[in-house]
Protein backbone atom coordinates (compact mmCIF):
# COMPACT_ATOMS: atom_id res chain seq x y z
CA UNK A 1 0.00 0.00 0.00
CA UNK A 2 2.95 2.09 1.19
CA UNK A 3 4.70 1.42 -1.89
CA UNK A 4 1.89 1.93 -3.91
CA UNK A 5 1.40 5.37 -2.59
CA UNK A 6 4.80 5.92 -2.89
CA UNK A 7 4.61 5.11 -6.40
CA UNK A 8 1.35 7.04 -7.39
CA UNK A 9 2.92 10.17 -5.72
CA UNK A 10 5.94 10.21 -7.80
CA UNK A 11 4.02 9.72 -11.29
CA UNK A 12 2.12 12.42 -10.21
CA UNK A 13 5.75 13.93 -9.73
CA UNK A 14 6.81 13.18 -12.77
CA UNK A 15 3.29 14.69 -14.69
CA UNK A 16 3.71 18.09 -12.73
CA UNK A 17 7.65 18.61 -12.69
CA UNK A 18 8.39 19.56 -16.16
CA UNK A 19 5.01 21.37 -15.91
CA UNK A 20 6.30 24.83 -13.96
CA UNK A 21 3.21 26.21 -13.97
CA UNK A 22 2.23 28.01 -10.94
CA UNK A 23 -1.20 29.54 -9.51
CA UNK A 24 0.92 32.62 -7.82
CA UNK A 25 2.01 34.05 -10.57
CA UNK A 26 -1.46 33.69 -12.36
CA UNK A 27 -2.64 35.83 -9.23
CA UNK A 28 0.09 38.21 -9.54
CA UNK A 29 -1.76 38.79 -13.38
CA UNK A 30 -5.08 39.17 -12.47
CA UNK A 31 -4.37 41.32 -9.22
CA UNK A 32 -3.08 43.33 -11.71
CA UNK A 33 -5.40 43.33 -14.36
CA UNK A 34 -8.41 43.37 -12.33
CA UNK A 35 -7.14 46.53 -10.62
CA UNK A 36 -9.19 49.74 -9.99
CA UNK A 37 -5.83 51.17 -11.92
CA UNK A 38 -7.06 49.71 -15.01
CA UNK A 39 -10.36 51.23 -15.20
CA UNK A 40 -12.15 47.86 -16.14
CA UNK A 41 -10.34 47.73 -19.20
CA UNK A 42 -12.44 49.16 -21.80
CA UNK A 43 -12.01 48.82 -25.43
CA UNK A 44 -10.48 52.30 -26.49
CA UNK A 45 -10.05 53.77 -23.02
CA UNK A 46 -6.68 54.56 -20.93
CA UNK A 47 -7.57 51.20 -19.04
CA UNK A 48 -6.98 49.87 -22.97
CA UNK A 49 -3.40 50.98 -23.01
CA UNK A 50 -2.57 49.99 -19.50
CA UNK A 51 -3.60 46.23 -19.92
CA UNK A 52 -2.51 45.92 -23.52
CA UNK A 53 0.89 47.35 -22.35
CA UNK A 54 1.21 45.20 -20.07
CA UNK A 55 0.44 41.91 -21.92
CA UNK A 56 2.76 42.62 -24.56
CA UNK A 57 5.66 43.84 -21.97
CA UNK A 58 4.71 39.88 -20.15
CA UNK A 59 4.96 38.20 -23.69
CA UNK A 60 8.57 40.28 -23.80
CA UNK A 61 10.16 39.59 -20.83
CA UNK A 62 9.19 35.80 -21.37
CA UNK A 63 11.01 36.09 -24.92
CA UNK A 64 7.64 35.49 -26.99
CA UNK A 65 8.06 37.25 -30.03
CA UNK A 66 6.01 40.43 -31.29
CA UNK A 67 3.06 38.82 -33.77
CA UNK A 68 1.34 42.06 -34.80
CA UNK A 69 1.23 44.83 -37.22
CA UNK A 70 4.80 46.07 -38.52
CA UNK A 71 6.54 44.31 -36.16
CA UNK A 72 4.63 45.37 -32.76
CA UNK A 73 2.58 42.91 -30.31
CA UNK A 74 -0.40 45.16 -31.44
CA UNK A 75 -3.08 44.01 -34.38
CA UNK A 76 -5.06 46.85 -34.60
CA UNK A 77 -8.87 46.76 -34.80
CA UNK A 78 -10.64 49.51 -35.81
CA UNK A 79 -14.17 50.34 -34.26
CA UNK A 80 -17.23 52.55 -34.09
CA UNK A 81 -18.45 53.32 -30.58
CA UNK A 82 -22.39 53.43 -30.65
CA UNK A 83 -23.08 54.64 -27.44
CA UNK A 84 -27.24 55.43 -26.76
CA UNK A 85 -28.04 58.53 -24.71
CA UNK A 86 -30.11 58.16 -21.74
CA UNK A 87 -32.48 60.30 -23.03
CA UNK A 88 -33.53 57.47 -25.75
CA UNK A 89 -37.12 57.11 -26.51
CA UNK A 90 -39.19 53.72 -26.72
CA UNK A 91 -43.21 53.71 -26.91
CA UNK A 92 -45.97 51.32 -28.27
CA UNK A 93 -49.65 52.78 -29.53
CA UNK A 94 -52.44 51.26 -29.96
CA UNK A 95 -56.27 52.19 -30.26
CA UNK A 96 -55.87 55.53 -28.89
CA UNK A 97 -53.47 54.32 -26.16
CA UNK A 98 -49.98 55.38 -25.42
CA UNK A 99 -47.07 53.36 -23.28
CA UNK A 100 -43.59 54.74 -22.88
CA UNK A 101 -41.16 52.75 -21.44
CA UNK A 102 -38.32 54.02 -19.46
CA UNK A 103 -34.35 53.36 -20.98
CA UNK A 104 -32.64 50.79 -18.95
CA UNK A 105 -35.25 50.24 -16.54
CA UNK A 106 -37.53 48.93 -19.08
CA UNK A 107 -35.58 48.46 -22.56
CA UNK A 108 -32.35 48.73 -23.34
CA UNK A 109 -30.45 48.65 -27.69
CA UNK A 110 -28.88 51.05 -29.97
CA UNK A 111 -29.45 51.45 -33.92
CA UNK A 112 -26.85 49.42 -36.07
CA UNK A 113 -27.18 52.06 -38.65
CA UNK A 114 -24.94 54.07 -36.89
CA UNK A 115 -26.10 57.43 -36.99
CA UNK A 116 -25.85 60.30 -34.49
CA UNK A 117 -30.35 60.33 -34.76
CA UNK A 118 -32.34 57.19 -35.45
CA UNK A 119 -35.96 57.31 -35.69
CA UNK A 120 -38.42 54.73 -36.70
CA UNK A 121 -42.58 54.11 -36.26
CA UNK A 122 -43.38 50.86 -37.31
CA UNK A 123 -46.10 48.04 -36.81
CA UNK A 124 -45.09 44.88 -34.29
CA UNK A 125 -45.06 41.72 -35.41
CA UNK A 126 -44.40 38.86 -32.95
CA UNK A 127 -42.47 36.42 -34.57
CA UNK A 128 -41.70 33.79 -31.71
CA UNK A 129 -38.00 32.91 -31.63
CA UNK A 130 -37.32 34.44 -35.54
CA UNK A 131 -35.70 31.31 -36.14
CA UNK A 132 -35.20 29.84 -39.77
CA UNK A 133 -33.50 26.56 -39.79
CA UNK A 134 -34.09 23.81 -42.60
CA UNK A 135 -32.25 21.29 -41.65
CA UNK A 136 -34.72 21.13 -38.36
CA UNK A 137 -37.81 21.62 -40.90
CA UNK A 138 -38.43 24.75 -38.30
CA UNK A 139 -39.11 28.32 -39.74
CA UNK A 140 -40.89 30.87 -37.27
CA UNK A 141 -41.83 33.11 -40.42
CA UNK A 142 -43.36 30.63 -42.99
CA UNK A 143 -42.91 32.93 -45.70
CA UNK A 144 -44.81 36.33 -43.93
CA UNK A 145 -43.42 39.55 -45.35
CA UNK A 146 -41.75 41.39 -42.52
CA UNK A 147 -39.73 44.27 -44.27
CA UNK A 148 -40.11 47.82 -42.44
CA UNK A 149 -42.18 45.74 -39.73
CA UNK A 150 -40.39 45.48 -36.08
CA UNK A 151 -40.13 42.03 -34.75
CA UNK A 152 -40.90 41.19 -31.08
CA UNK A 153 -39.21 38.20 -30.61
CA UNK A 154 -37.98 35.68 -27.51
CA UNK A 155 -34.50 35.10 -27.42
CA UNK A 156 -33.48 31.45 -26.92
CA UNK A 157 -34.99 28.26 -29.11
CA UNK A 158 -37.96 26.01 -29.24
CA UNK A 159 -37.25 23.78 -26.06
CA UNK A 160 -36.08 20.45 -26.92
CA UNK A 161 -34.45 17.04 -25.41
CA UNK A 162 -33.83 15.61 -28.42
CA UNK A 163 -30.25 16.31 -29.61
CA UNK A 164 -30.88 16.22 -33.11
CA UNK A 165 -33.38 18.82 -32.78
CA UNK A 166 -31.64 22.28 -32.03
CA UNK A 167 -29.15 20.18 -30.21
CA UNK A 168 -31.20 18.98 -27.48
CA UNK A 169 -30.89 20.68 -23.60
CA UNK A 170 -28.12 22.58 -25.35
CA UNK A 171 -28.40 26.02 -27.18
CA UNK A 172 -27.58 26.41 -31.21
CA UNK A 173 -26.48 29.51 -32.37
CA UNK A 174 -30.23 30.08 -33.57
CA UNK A 175 -30.62 30.69 -30.02
CA UNK A 176 -28.45 33.56 -29.35
CA UNK A 177 -29.28 37.28 -29.53
CA UNK A 178 -26.93 38.22 -32.15
CA UNK A 179 -28.78 35.39 -34.88
CA UNK A 180 -31.75 37.29 -34.26
CA UNK A 181 -30.72 40.67 -34.62
CA UNK A 182 -28.57 39.08 -38.09
CA UNK A 183 -32.01 37.04 -38.99
CA UNK A 184 -34.44 40.25 -38.58
CA UNK A 185 -31.71 42.47 -40.96
CA UNK A 186 -31.52 40.01 -43.41
CA UNK A 187 -35.38 40.10 -43.89
CA UNK A 188 -35.45 43.48 -43.58
CA UNK A 189 -36.69 44.51 -40.95
CA UNK A 190 -36.34 47.65 -39.48
CA UNK A 191 -35.72 46.48 -36.08
CA UNK A 192 -35.92 43.60 -33.54
CA UNK A 193 -36.73 43.61 -29.73
CA UNK A 194 -35.87 40.30 -27.61
CA UNK A 195 -38.09 40.66 -24.26
CA UNK A 196 -36.14 39.33 -21.97
CA UNK A 197 -36.75 36.41 -19.26
CA UNK A 198 -34.28 34.78 -17.37
CA UNK A 199 -35.46 31.69 -18.49
CA UNK A 200 -34.77 32.08 -21.72
CA UNK A 201 -31.57 34.58 -21.67
CA UNK A 202 -30.03 32.85 -18.80
CA UNK A 203 -29.09 35.73 -17.20
CA UNK A 204 -31.31 38.67 -15.47
CA UNK A 205 -32.04 41.81 -16.44
CA UNK A 206 -29.11 43.46 -14.65
CA UNK A 207 -26.85 41.61 -16.99
CA UNK A 208 -28.58 42.71 -20.04
CA UNK A 209 -28.77 46.17 -18.64
CA UNK A 210 -25.02 46.65 -17.67
CA UNK A 211 -23.68 44.85 -20.63
CA UNK A 212 -26.17 46.76 -23.33
CA UNK A 213 -26.91 50.14 -21.06
CA UNK A 214 -23.37 51.34 -22.53
CA UNK A 215 -21.11 51.88 -25.61
CA UNK A 216 -21.27 49.12 -28.01
CA UNK A 217 -18.53 48.63 -30.41
CA UNK A 218 -19.82 47.93 -33.65
CA UNK A 219 -17.88 46.93 -36.76
CA UNK A 220 -18.25 49.83 -39.71
CA UNK A 221 -21.28 49.06 -41.88
CA UNK A 222 -20.35 48.42 -45.22
CA UNK A 223 -21.95 50.48 -47.87
CA UNK A 224 -25.22 49.18 -48.23
CA UNK A 225 -25.68 46.70 -46.03
CA UNK A 226 -28.74 46.28 -44.54
CA UNK A 227 -28.60 47.13 -40.64
CA UNK A 228 -31.45 47.48 -38.23
CA UNK A 229 -33.00 51.08 -37.01
CA UNK A 230 -33.10 49.18 -33.46
CA UNK A 231 -31.53 45.70 -32.47
CA UNK A 232 -32.78 46.12 -28.31
CA UNK A 233 -34.38 44.53 -25.57
CA UNK A 234 -37.60 44.80 -23.72
CA UNK A 235 -37.50 43.87 -19.75
CA UNK A 236 -40.51 40.85 -18.75
CA UNK A 237 -42.08 43.59 -16.90
CA UNK A 238 -42.51 45.94 -19.83
CA UNK A 239 -42.79 43.11 -22.71
CA UNK A 240 -45.75 42.46 -20.31
CA UNK A 241 -47.30 45.48 -20.54
CA UNK A 242 -46.81 45.88 -24.04
CA UNK A 243 -48.36 42.20 -24.90
CA UNK A 244 -51.20 43.45 -23.12
CA UNK A 245 -52.05 46.40 -25.18
CA UNK A 246 -52.71 43.48 -27.78
CA UNK A 247 -54.60 41.16 -25.31
CA UNK A 248 -51.66 38.91 -24.91
CA UNK A 249 -49.03 37.29 -22.43
CA UNK A 250 -45.78 36.31 -21.89
CA UNK A 251 -46.51 32.97 -21.18
CA UNK A 252 -48.95 32.46 -23.55
CA UNK A 253 -46.57 33.47 -26.37
CA UNK A 254 -43.99 31.72 -25.13
CA UNK A 255 -46.16 28.20 -25.32
CA UNK A 256 -46.86 29.51 -29.17
CA UNK A 257 -43.37 30.01 -30.32
CA UNK A 258 -42.69 26.16 -29.21
CA UNK A 259 -44.20 24.98 -31.81
CA UNK A 260 -43.51 24.37 -35.33
CA UNK A 261 -47.01 25.26 -36.92
CA UNK A 262 -46.27 28.57 -35.54
CA UNK A 263 -46.92 31.96 -37.62
CA UNK A 264 -46.33 35.35 -37.12
CA UNK A 265 -48.60 37.05 -34.92
CA UNK A 266 -49.41 41.24 -36.24
CA UNK A 267 -50.07 42.78 -32.70
CA UNK A 268 -52.09 46.18 -33.87
CA UNK A 269 -49.56 48.07 -32.05
CA UNK A 270 -47.09 50.48 -33.61
CA UNK A 271 -43.76 50.88 -31.77
CA UNK A 272 -41.63 54.28 -32.09
CA UNK A 273 -38.27 55.17 -31.24
CA UNK A 274 -35.85 58.12 -31.20
CA UNK A 275 -32.48 56.73 -30.17
CA UNK A 276 -29.75 59.78 -30.11
CA UNK A 277 -25.87 58.73 -30.19
CA UNK A 278 -23.02 59.29 -29.45
CA UNK A 279 -20.51 58.15 -32.43
CA UNK A 280 -17.06 57.54 -31.78
CA UNK A 281 -14.57 55.89 -33.77
CA UNK A 282 -11.65 54.70 -32.43
CA UNK A 283 -8.87 51.36 -32.75
CA UNK A 284 -8.71 48.90 -30.23
CA UNK A 285 -5.83 45.82 -30.42
CA UNK A 286 -5.47 42.50 -30.03
CA UNK A 287 -2.15 41.54 -28.44
CA UNK A 288 0.01 39.06 -30.21
CA UNK A 289 2.78 36.81 -29.60
CA UNK A 290 4.46 33.69 -30.59
CA UNK A 291 6.92 31.54 -29.86
CA UNK A 292 8.11 29.73 -33.28
CA UNK A 293 8.00 25.50 -33.55
CA UNK A 294 10.75 23.15 -33.90
CA UNK A 295 9.94 21.77 -36.91
CA UNK A 296 11.35 23.29 -39.97
CA UNK A 297 8.19 21.79 -42.21
CA UNK A 298 5.66 22.26 -39.34
CA UNK A 299 6.98 26.12 -38.46
CA UNK A 300 4.58 27.78 -40.73
CA UNK A 301 1.62 25.94 -38.47
CA UNK A 302 0.44 27.00 -35.58
CA UNK A 303 -1.68 26.28 -32.06
CA UNK A 304 -3.71 29.35 -30.78
CA UNK A 305 -4.13 29.82 -27.11
CA UNK A 306 -6.68 32.92 -26.60
CA UNK A 307 -8.49 34.82 -24.06
CA UNK A 308 -9.97 38.36 -24.25
CA UNK A 309 -8.42 41.26 -22.12
CA UNK A 310 -11.22 43.25 -22.22
CA UNK A 311 -13.98 43.92 -19.59
CA UNK A 312 -16.71 46.52 -19.77
CA UNK A 313 -14.87 49.49 -18.49
CA UNK A 314 -16.26 52.41 -16.22
CA UNK A 315 -19.97 53.01 -16.19
CA UNK A 316 -23.19 52.92 -14.33
CA UNK A 317 -22.31 52.68 -10.62
CA UNK A 318 -23.49 49.84 -8.48
CA UNK A 319 -23.17 50.30 -4.45
CA UNK A 320 -21.53 53.50 -5.68
CA UNK A 321 -18.56 51.66 -7.23
CA UNK A 322 -18.14 52.48 -11.43
CA UNK A 323 -15.57 50.32 -12.13
CA UNK A 324 -16.40 46.78 -14.06
CA UNK A 325 -13.00 45.25 -12.87
CA UNK A 326 -13.60 41.90 -14.58
CA UNK A 327 -11.78 39.43 -12.59
CA UNK A 328 -12.80 36.27 -13.05
CA UNK A 329 -14.59 37.77 -16.57
CA UNK A 330 -11.61 37.52 -17.95
CA UNK A 331 -8.33 38.71 -16.05
CA UNK A 332 -8.32 35.10 -14.62
CA UNK A 333 -8.37 33.52 -18.51
CA UNK A 334 -5.05 36.11 -19.16
CA UNK A 335 -3.31 35.36 -16.25
CA UNK A 336 -3.52 31.55 -17.63
CA UNK A 337 -2.43 32.41 -21.20
CA UNK A 338 0.46 34.65 -19.73
CA UNK A 339 1.25 31.52 -17.63
CA UNK A 340 1.15 28.93 -20.44
CA UNK A 341 3.13 31.06 -22.73
CA UNK A 342 6.28 31.80 -19.64
CA UNK A 343 6.36 27.80 -19.37
CA UNK A 344 5.90 27.18 -23.43
CA UNK A 345 8.93 30.09 -23.57
CA UNK A 346 10.50 27.95 -20.79
CA UNK A 347 10.54 24.47 -22.67
CA UNK A 348 13.80 23.39 -23.64
CA UNK A 349 12.54 21.93 -26.93
CA UNK A 350 9.94 23.30 -28.19
CA UNK A 351 7.04 21.37 -30.23
CA UNK A 352 7.24 21.08 -33.60
CA UNK A 353 4.50 23.89 -34.66
CA UNK A 354 4.36 27.41 -33.86
CA UNK A 355 2.67 28.41 -30.54
CA UNK A 356 0.48 31.96 -31.17
CA UNK A 357 -1.02 33.84 -27.97
CA UNK A 358 -3.46 35.98 -28.53
CA UNK A 359 -4.74 38.20 -25.81
CA UNK A 360 -8.24 39.65 -27.58
CA UNK A 361 -10.51 42.82 -27.44
CA UNK A 362 -14.08 43.89 -27.71
CA UNK A 363 -15.23 40.08 -26.41
CA UNK A 364 -17.85 41.92 -24.45
CA UNK A 365 -19.05 43.75 -27.26
CA UNK A 366 -19.80 40.82 -29.22
CA UNK A 367 -16.34 38.80 -30.32
CA UNK A 368 -15.16 41.97 -32.19
CA UNK A 369 -11.33 40.99 -31.67
CA UNK A 370 -11.65 37.34 -32.35
CA UNK A 371 -13.94 38.30 -35.59
CA UNK A 372 -10.96 40.51 -36.67
CA UNK A 373 -8.55 38.17 -35.91
CA UNK A 374 -10.49 35.50 -37.80
CA UNK A 375 -11.31 37.95 -40.87
CA UNK A 376 -7.54 38.97 -40.63
CA UNK A 377 -5.38 36.05 -39.76
CA UNK A 378 -1.62 36.12 -38.60
CA UNK A 379 -1.58 32.74 -39.90
CA UNK A 380 -4.05 31.10 -42.10
CA UNK A 381 -7.06 28.94 -40.59
CA UNK A 382 -5.82 26.51 -42.65
CA UNK A 383 -2.43 26.19 -41.04
CA UNK A 384 -3.74 26.61 -37.62
CA UNK A 385 -4.03 23.26 -36.23
CA UNK A 386 -6.28 24.26 -32.99
CA UNK A 387 -7.77 26.84 -30.94
CA UNK A 388 -7.69 26.89 -27.28
CA UNK A 389 -9.79 29.42 -25.00
CA UNK A 390 -9.42 30.89 -21.87
CA UNK A 391 -12.60 32.80 -20.64
CA UNK A 392 -13.95 33.01 -17.16
CA UNK A 393 -12.35 31.17 -13.79
CA UNK A 394 -13.74 31.02 -10.52
CA UNK A 395 -11.01 31.23 -7.60
CA UNK A 396 -12.63 28.73 -5.54
CA UNK A 397 -9.91 25.68 -5.90
CA UNK A 398 -9.57 23.07 -7.91
CA UNK A 399 -12.29 20.42 -9.75
CA UNK A 400 -12.13 16.98 -10.49
CA UNK A 401 -13.74 17.80 -13.60
CA UNK A 402 -12.61 19.75 -16.85
CA UNK A 403 -15.23 21.46 -19.26
CA UNK A 404 -14.15 21.39 -23.41
CA UNK A 405 -17.38 21.66 -24.73
CA UNK A 406 -16.97 21.18 -28.89
CA UNK A 407 -13.82 18.67 -28.45
CA UNK A 408 -15.53 15.54 -29.35
CA UNK A 409 -16.56 17.26 -32.18
CA UNK A 410 -13.07 17.12 -33.19
CA UNK A 411 -10.37 14.77 -34.66
CA UNK A 412 -8.62 16.37 -30.89
CA UNK A 413 -10.47 14.40 -28.87
CA UNK A 414 -8.26 11.53 -28.63
CA UNK A 415 -5.01 13.82 -27.05
CA UNK A 416 -8.03 16.05 -24.77
CA UNK A 417 -9.01 12.35 -23.21
CA UNK A 418 -5.29 11.77 -22.82
CA UNK A 419 -4.68 15.35 -21.29
CA UNK A 420 -7.49 14.73 -18.95
CA UNK A 421 -6.60 11.45 -17.97
CA UNK A 422 -2.90 12.86 -17.25
CA UNK A 423 -4.31 15.55 -15.09
CA UNK A 424 -7.12 12.91 -13.36
CA UNK A 425 -9.69 14.82 -14.67
CA UNK A 426 -13.21 14.08 -15.60
CA UNK A 427 -14.41 15.34 -18.62
CA UNK A 428 -17.68 16.92 -17.92
CA UNK A 429 -20.11 17.48 -20.46
CA UNK A 430 -20.87 21.70 -20.46
CA UNK A 431 -23.17 21.53 -17.17
CA UNK A 432 -24.96 24.47 -18.50
CA UNK A 433 -25.83 24.30 -22.41
CA UNK A 434 -28.72 25.94 -22.62
CA UNK A 435 -26.78 29.02 -21.44
CA UNK A 436 -25.45 28.44 -24.91
CA UNK A 437 -21.71 28.86 -24.07
CA UNK A 438 -20.35 27.43 -27.42
CA UNK A 439 -21.70 30.56 -28.99
CA UNK A 440 -20.55 33.16 -26.52
CA UNK A 441 -17.04 33.47 -26.71
CA UNK A 442 -14.10 33.93 -28.65
CA UNK A 443 -13.29 30.74 -29.99
CA UNK A 444 -16.95 30.48 -32.11
CA UNK A 445 -15.27 32.44 -34.71
CA UNK A 446 -12.27 30.68 -34.76
CA UNK A 447 -14.54 27.43 -35.47
CA UNK A 448 -16.31 29.38 -38.28
CA UNK A 449 -13.07 30.01 -40.08
CA UNK A 450 -13.02 26.47 -39.69
CA UNK A 451 -9.83 25.92 -36.74
CA UNK A 452 -10.75 23.16 -34.53
CA UNK A 453 -11.56 25.67 -31.50
CA UNK A 454 -12.78 25.24 -28.52
CA UNK A 455 -12.81 26.89 -24.87
CA UNK A 456 -11.35 25.19 -21.82
CA UNK A 457 -13.48 25.42 -18.63
CA UNK A 458 -13.42 24.07 -15.07
CA UNK A 459 -15.95 21.69 -14.24
CA UNK A 460 -18.68 22.05 -11.23
CA UNK A 461 -17.12 19.36 -8.86
CA UNK A 462 -14.50 20.69 -6.31
CA UNK A 463 -12.43 19.13 -4.30
CA UNK A 464 -13.45 18.55 -0.55
CA UNK A 465 -16.80 20.28 -0.80
CA UNK A 466 -20.16 18.83 -1.02
CA UNK A 467 -21.53 17.65 -4.67
CA UNK A 468 -23.90 20.64 -4.90
CA UNK A 469 -21.45 23.42 -3.97
CA UNK A 470 -20.34 24.10 -7.44
CA UNK A 471 -23.95 25.28 -8.57
CA UNK A 472 -24.27 27.15 -5.75
CA UNK A 473 -21.33 29.17 -6.37
CA UNK A 474 -22.17 29.05 -10.20
CA UNK A 475 -25.57 30.86 -9.34
CA UNK A 476 -24.48 32.98 -6.42
CA UNK A 477 -21.62 34.64 -9.26
CA UNK A 478 -23.85 34.52 -11.90
CA UNK A 479 -26.95 36.65 -10.53
CA UNK A 480 -25.13 38.82 -7.95
CA UNK A 481 -21.53 39.91 -9.65
CA UNK A 482 -21.67 38.49 -13.81
CA UNK A 483 -20.70 41.64 -15.77
CA UNK A 484 -21.08 43.86 -12.18
CA UNK A 485 -18.70 46.15 -10.78
CA UNK A 486 -18.47 43.12 -7.23
CA UNK A 487 -16.84 41.16 -10.02
CA UNK A 488 -13.12 41.77 -8.37
CA UNK A 489 -10.27 40.43 -7.04
CA UNK A 490 -9.43 39.19 -3.58
CA UNK A 491 -6.86 38.33 -1.56
CA UNK A 492 -8.44 35.19 -0.30
CA UNK A 493 -8.89 33.70 -3.81
CA UNK A 494 -8.02 29.89 -4.18
CA UNK A 495 -5.66 30.10 -7.13
CA UNK A 496 -5.56 25.91 -7.61
CA UNK A 497 -8.52 25.79 -9.78
CA UNK A 498 -6.32 28.26 -12.56
CA UNK A 499 -3.21 26.18 -12.33
CA UNK A 500 -4.70 23.47 -13.05
CA UNK A 501 -7.09 24.54 -15.93
CA UNK A 502 -3.66 25.97 -17.03
CA UNK A 503 -2.02 22.98 -17.04
CA UNK A 504 -4.56 20.78 -18.64
CA UNK A 505 -4.28 23.68 -21.48
CA UNK A 506 -0.46 23.38 -21.73
CA UNK A 507 -0.49 19.63 -22.20
CA UNK A 508 -2.85 19.97 -24.81
CA UNK A 509 -1.76 22.50 -26.56
CA UNK A 510 1.59 20.73 -26.70
CA UNK A 511 -0.32 17.53 -27.93
CA UNK A 512 -1.90 19.92 -30.65
CA UNK A 513 1.54 21.36 -32.08
CA UNK A 514 3.05 18.13 -32.45
CA UNK A 515 0.22 15.90 -33.44
CA UNK A 516 1.57 14.26 -37.21
CA UNK A 517 -2.19 15.19 -38.57
CA UNK A 518 -3.53 18.38 -38.85
CA UNK A 519 -6.85 18.31 -36.84
CA UNK A 520 -10.04 18.73 -38.51
CA UNK A 521 -13.87 19.10 -37.40
CA UNK A 522 -15.40 15.27 -37.33
CA UNK A 523 -17.46 14.51 -40.41
CA UNK A 524 -21.03 16.08 -40.54
CA UNK A 525 -19.62 19.17 -38.50
CA UNK A 526 -21.54 22.47 -39.21
CA UNK A 527 -17.71 23.99 -39.34
CA UNK A 528 -16.20 20.95 -41.18
CA UNK A 529 -17.34 22.79 -44.54
CA UNK A 530 -15.07 26.10 -43.80
CA UNK A 531 -12.19 23.75 -42.46
CA UNK A 532 -12.86 22.22 -45.87
CA UNK A 533 -12.71 25.69 -47.39
CA UNK A 534 -9.64 26.99 -45.03
CA UNK A 535 -7.21 24.16 -47.08
ZN1 LIG B 1 -15.56 36.75 -20.86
Amino acid sequence: MQRLLLLLCLAAACAAQPLDIAGERIRAHVKFLASDLLEGRGPGTRGEALATEYLATQFALIGARPAGDDGTYFQNVPLLGVETQPSAQLSAAAKGKTLAFRYLDDFVGASERQKPLDQFDAEAVFAGHGIVAPEFQWDDFKGVDVRGKLLVLFTNEPPSTDERFFGGRALTYYGRWSYKYEQAARLGAIGAILIHTTATAGYPWEVVRSSWGREEPQVKLAPGKPALAFAGWISRQAGQRLLAMAGKRVEELLKLSGSRDFRPIPLGIRIRGRLPAKLREYTTRNVAALIPGSDELRRGEAVIFSAHWDHLGIGRPVNRDTIYNGAVDNAAGCGILLEIARAWAALERKPRRTALFLALTAEEGGLRGSQYYAANPLVAPGKTAAAFNFDGFYPFGRTKDVVVSGAERTTLWPPVQEAAQRMRLEIKPDPRPEQGSYYRSDHFPFAQAGIPAFSIKEGDQYHGKPESYGKKVFEEFNSKHYHQPSDEYRDDWDLAGMEQIARFGFLLGLSAANIEQMPTWRPGDEFLPARENSK
